[in-house]
């Protein structure tokens, strides 16, 4: 699937904890990697999932991910998941940092 990349409008909703594809809010996280997270649309109805790269919590760039309902990989495996704070808080606190 090509990078979908996301505009600068979608990415100031991303920021704000608005989903850019239902307008709802909140994302729950997914799973980190270097800089980026992966984060899913907490609505139901919706499910976008988003690769969010992040700077001192600043959404620098996204781009789509697969749904897991378009074959994207199953989270329901990972640790689990917490909904991310009414603030956009892509970093986990200091002593949540994923062993590697
Ligand atoms: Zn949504």
């Amino acid at each position: 699937m090509p990078f979908e990349m996301l505009s600068d409008a979608a990415l100031r909703l991303i920021a704000g904890d608005w989903c850019p594809d239902c307008h709802q809010r909140g994302f729950i996280r997914g799973p980190r990697g270097g800089m980026a997270v992966n984060i899913e649309c907490r609505n139901a109805a919706c499910k976008a999932r988003f690769n969010v790269a992040d700077v001192h919590n600043q959404p620098l760039w996204a781009h789509r991910i697969e749904k897991q309902s378009e074959g994207g990989a199953d989270w329901s495996t990972l640790p689990p998941l917490r909904p991310l704070s009414e603030r956009m808080r892509l970093l986990p606190p200091k002593d949540d940092e994923d062993e590697i």
